[in-house]
């Protein structure tokens, strides 16, 4: 349920708190609330604009860039880019970054998968993944694929 007043929202109960509604923060936040018996909590520092069409139009990609669905943090200037100052876009609203993104589904290379669980994740292998990926991507079965 999308709570807007805060009143409402402070005086409720939860089990989890979520800050940030961004890509990660509603992904964790959708799957702890699967279980009907935990209530969670997003506080969201944007708004919810998803019927806005600089978000659900791929074609007006950039569109909202600076304006304020965008943090649009300034970079400080740096030697290497001669002094120049870059600035970085990042969403500021419910879905976060994904509502300013390319909508472009990329994934690293083996080595960069392998690399994650070297630092410590066991199951987060190249081959043990490359079936969630294909999954997310194609959602069918992948079973006979010969990958
Ligand atoms: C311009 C651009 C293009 C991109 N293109 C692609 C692409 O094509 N394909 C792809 O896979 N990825 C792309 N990405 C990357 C992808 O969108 C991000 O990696 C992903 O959205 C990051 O998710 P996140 O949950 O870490 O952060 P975010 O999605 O940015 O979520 C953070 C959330 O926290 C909120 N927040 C911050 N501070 C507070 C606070 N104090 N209180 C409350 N809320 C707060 C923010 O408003 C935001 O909603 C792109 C990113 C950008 C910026």
């Amino acid at each position: 349920m999308l709570l807007t007043n805060a009143t409402l929202f402070a005086s409720t109960v939860y089990h989890y708190i979520i800050v940030g509604g961004g890509t990660a923060g509603l992904t964790v936040a959708a799957r702890l609330s699967e279980n009907p018996d935990i209530k969670v909590g997003v506080i969201e520092a944007g708004l919810w604009q998803n019927e806005d069409p600089r978000v659900y139009i791929p074609g007006l990609i950039g569109a909202a860039f600076g304006s304020e669905l965008d943090w649009a943090f300034q970079a400080a200037p740096s030697e290497i880019l001669n002094g120049r100052s870059l600035s970085w876009q990042r969403g500021k609203m419910l879905g976060g970054s994904s509502g300013l993104n390319f909508m472009v589904w990329g994934k690293a290379g083996e080595s960069e998968y392998d690399n994650w669980e070297k630092l410590g994740n066991p199951g987060w292998s190249w081959s043990e993944i490359l079936y969630v990926l294909f999954y997310s991507a194609y959602e069918q079965d992948v079973g006979s694929c010969s990958y």
